[in-house]
């Protein structure tokens, strides 16, 4: 039996893409989610498909009421809760003089404000409960920089920074915070995309969103001991600049 059987998550930006598949792993654990999205019809299709352990409830992480309403059915519904993953996200092209003020400050306030209020409104719930795990969904674009997604860029190293400093505060109340850090996957935020971004990453393809579920549920469920900690998903991506093709490589002892 999971610890966490007769306790809730949610799971913000769980409709689809990387959400929907974090809600799928977390359910299999036991635990009653909450899939908490502004896409009504695929959370409460998705919901459906899940049953009576699954539930969709309208939520716009950026209203503080929502998450009220939000936090309140997850406990009604499925018990007290436990986990908390701030995976909704916006991602807006604009490098740093193209950048329209409003776009900017929205992709702030979705990826940034909206999951320090998710902390903020779930924290004292989480502290109630006897603790819990709190995961940021940042990104590749919050341990390096990107030309032209700016606001991206700067809201996904806010959620790292925030992520520590969450983690710090709340250790007391035995509330662990960690962020996840996708590369390029394949979901409806990336379907624009060419296979030629992914070519030069030691794994030359987009990841599946089940294998960032993956990282999530291991951090929610076994990864007991790090807190502030930083969970990288990206085929290699941010490992290192390669300086020679493989073709250079003939006289390695391997076959390289
Ligand atoms: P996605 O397919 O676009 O799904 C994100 C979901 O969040 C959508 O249903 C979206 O609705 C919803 N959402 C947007 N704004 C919201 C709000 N204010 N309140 C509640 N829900 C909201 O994105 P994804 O690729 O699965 O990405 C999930 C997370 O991973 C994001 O934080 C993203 O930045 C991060 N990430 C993704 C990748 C990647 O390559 N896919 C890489 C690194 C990090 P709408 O579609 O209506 O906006």
């Amino acid at each position: 039996m999971s610890k966490y059987n007769h306790r809730s998550a949610i799971v913000t930006g769980g409709s689809r893409g990387i959400g929907a598949a974090v809600v799928r792993a977390l359910a299999k654990e036991g635990l009653g989610v909450v899939i908490a999205d502004i896409r009504d019809a695929e959370g409460l299709q998705l919901a459906d498909e899940l049953g009576s352990g699954v539930s969709f409830h309208h939520l716009d992480v950026t209203m503080e009421s929502d998450w009220s309403r939000a936090l309140e059915a997850a406990e009604s519904d499925h018990g007290p809760l436990a986990v908390l993953v701030n995976n909704a996200g916006i991602l807006d092209i604009g490098g740093v003089t193209e950048v329209h003020r409003p776009i900017f400050r929205h992709v702030l306030d979705v990826n940034l404000y909206g999951a320090w209020l998710g902390m903020h409104s779930a924290a004292p719930l989480l502290a109630r409960a006897g603790g819990g795990v709190i995961i940021n969904v940042s990104s590749t674009a919050g341990l390096m920089g990107y030309s032209g997604i700016a606001a991206y860029v700067a809201s996904k190293w806010g959620l790292r920074g925030l992520t520590k400093a969450a983690a710090l505060d709340l250790a007391p109340a035995g509330i662990r915070v960690c962020s996840v850090h996708p590369g390029p996957i394949r979901t409806p935020m990336t379907a624009g995309l060419d296979d030629s971004l992914v070519a030069t990453q030691p794994i030359p393809r987009f990841g599946e969103p089940d294998e960032v579920a993956a990282m999530i549920r291991f951090v929610a469920m076994e990864a007991t001991y790090s807190t502030g900690s930083e969970f990288v998903v990206d085929g290699g991506a941010t490992t290192g600049a390669i300086l020679a093709t493989p073709e250079t490589h003939s006289d390695s002892p391997i076959g390289l």
